[in-house]
């Protein structure tokens, strides 16, 4: 391609609104333009690296035995109504009405589709396993939609999903892709490192999350350099003494997910106390205020741990009302989700019917009342492991890390397969349920947090395998005809190789054309000057080391191949 028939709007200033480097690479590059918040146009030269990208990531899947199907974007209510996550899955779902009032939403994950779809399909053990992947435009209504492709509220997701006859068929599968997540984030050129991660509200299982390692990322991260341990921190933190965590598995794995019922009716069911309800719930709420705090969230007020106990008092100074599924409200939710006061002296502030838990829609309880359901000193050591501590694997010292979140692997169990009855016949034609698990890599999130990673004070240094081109060839003077021939003459060469290369035909300044090579990023620059029209010779830059040569017109082919 020549550059003056390209869409590159290259911008000199950088952006107001982009706080971390990639947005504002992306931005004044040329790769995307925002269209509404968290929702961007993907230029062609980003469309290309995704494009790259994505090729990796088929490849890798492909490698493993992966099938790539597409499932739609568009969602009926029922599914997730089965399902049991329509009402618990809270305003990240966005959701849609036909002409007909039915409800839709816009695929945030296709755990519910995907299951259905099997239910439907597969009969017999012979039929397993099945590994299944799509790559496609996710929606999520975020609540803080930022850093441009890093949290948008559209953005394109890997989704494999593997069905098994049994946990170890599901080893199986996870262990491949766990191996195809290592090949795919070396092959695309970024630092990183699989963590344990703390399975949130699927609960207990194993999961990893692949974390591409930079000052800029949202999540903290505690490693060994002596061993190979590393997890979250919400993993790593320390519960709470006698607590049990099998508790909201169970809760999860019964399908009584906490959101928006009462601790009695949670309690009720599981054949615990209401205390030991409200204790699991607060301790997942401790955890995300305590990672909040690391984060330095700006929508948390104020939060103070107050003492050893953990006592910890919320400025509620921007609640939220929060209402139930029929819209009736049922108490007030503060930035991190939180009704119960907790202030220095443990003593809980009276509230009757107040909702607890925590920062997330499925994870409070309703008409909990402090005092009469719990007091203050329910929550006890309840924190964060820090860097310097030592590594509950090994002994060694930990270190810290922040953290971009670009993949993650998960088993799941028989949760959907149990809920939406998915089953086959096994080997004595016993009926079971199909053991899942579901694997995600952020597409477009993968090709910011590659900028994080890979950029200097000029712009973008794209790793070559996702550059969106290899080579750019830059006449000096547009107007001198022997230069422009000559680099036309370079161009028409690599291009009939199939070198990706883009010739800089405008009639722009030298250093404007310099400039924005070194912003996009290619990673080799091939200058044709004076030298070309009189020496037969021309320079050749590296975008990375910096790197130059002159090189003999004849030999750039050899150079750049
Ligand atoms: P996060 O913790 O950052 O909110 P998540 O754990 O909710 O991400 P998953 O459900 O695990 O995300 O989805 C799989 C992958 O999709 C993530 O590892 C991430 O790379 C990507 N992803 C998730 N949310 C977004 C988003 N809002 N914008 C861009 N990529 C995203
Ligand atoms: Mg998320
Ligand atoms: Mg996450
Ligand atoms: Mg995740």
């Amino acid at each position: 391609m020549r550059t003056s028939q390209m869409l590159i709007p290259t911008l000199r200033e950088v952006p107001a609104e982009a706080e971390v480097i990639s947005h504002q690479l992306l931005l004044r590059a040329g790769f995307i333009r925002k269209s509404a918040s968290g929702i961007y146009t993907y230029l062609p030269l980003a469309h290309r690296v995704l494009k790259k990208i994505m090729q990796i990531v088929r490849e890798e899947m492909d490698h493993q035995g992966g099938q790539e199907l597409l499932m739609p974007i568009v969602q009926p209510a029922e599914m997730w109504l089965e399902s049991g996550r329509w009402h618990v899955y809270g305003p990240e779902l966005f959701r849609l009405k036909d002409r007909h009032n039915r409800d839709f939403c816009l695929g945030p994950t296709h755990e519910e589709v995907i299951t259905i779809l099997i239910r439907g399909e597969v009969r017999s053990y012979k039929q397993l396993p099945q590994l299944l992947y799509q790559i496609q435009s996710k929606f999520r209504d975020e609540r803080r939609p930022r850093f441009g492709l890093m949290r948008g509220r559209e953005f394109i997701m890997k989704d494999l999903y593997s069905f098994d006859k049994d946990e170890e068929g599901l080893e199986v599968s996870y262990q491949k892709m766990h191996a195809a997540y290592t090949n795919i984030f070396t092959r695309c050129g970024v630092q990183f490192r699989p963590v344990e991660a703390d399975s949130g509200a699927i609960g207990g299982s194993t999961t990893h999350e692949f974390m591409v390692l930079a000052d800029s990322g949202e999540a903290a991260i505690l490693y060994c350099s002596s061993c190979d341990y590393a997890a979250n921190n919400e993993k790593a933190a320390i519960p709470a003494a006698g607590l049990d965590p099998s508790i909201e598995k169970r809760a999860l794995e019964e399908e009584i997910t906490p959101g928006q019922r009462s601790a009695e009716d949670v309690a009720k069911f599981l054949g615990i106390t209401t205390q030991q309800v409200i204790k699991t719930m607060i301790y997942r709420t401790d955890k995300e205020l305590v990672a909040a705090l690391v984060r330095g969230d700006r929508d948390v007020n104020e939060i103070k741990l107050l003492n050893a106990l953990g006592a910890l008092t919320v400025d509620l100074a921007s609640e939220e009302q929060v209402k139930d599924v029929s819209g009736a409200p049922l108490g007030y939710a503060g930035p991190v989700g939180i009704k119960v006061r907790i202030v220095a002296d443990h003593e809980v502030m009276a509230m009757v019917n107040g909702i607890s838990g925590a920062n997330k829609v499925d994870a409070h309880l309703i008409n909990v009342n402090p005092g009469r359901d719990f007091k203050a000193d329910l929550i006890e050591d309840i924190r964060m492991v820090q860097a310097g501590e030592p590594c509950p694997k090994c002994g060694a010292q930990l270190q810290e890390a922040r953290g971009i979140e670009v993949g993650q692997i998960f088993k799941l169990g028989t949760k959907y397969s149990k809920a939406l009855g998915a089953t086959f016949l096994d080997e004595n034609g016993k009926e079971k349920p199909i053991v899942m698990g579901c694997y995600g890599v952020g597409v477009s999130r993968t090709m910011a947090a590659a900028i994080e990673q890979n950029h200097d004070q000029d712009g973008i240094i794209w790793p070559a395998s996702i550059a969106p081109y290899q080579v750019i060839v830059i006449p000096v003077s547009a107007k001198d005809a022997k230069q422009m021939t000559i680099a036309e003459e370079l161009y028409n060469e690599l291009s009939k190789l199939g070198i990706e290369v883009v010739l800089d035909d405008r009639p722009e300044r030298p250093g404007v054309k310099f400039k924005d090579a070194d912003l996009i990023g290619f990673p080799l620059r091939v200058v044709v000057g004076g030298k070309a029209t009189d020496e037969g010779v021309v320079e050749i830059r590296q975008r990375r080391s910096g790197q130059t040569d002159l090189i003999p017109i004849s030999d750039v082919i050899k150079y750049v191949r």
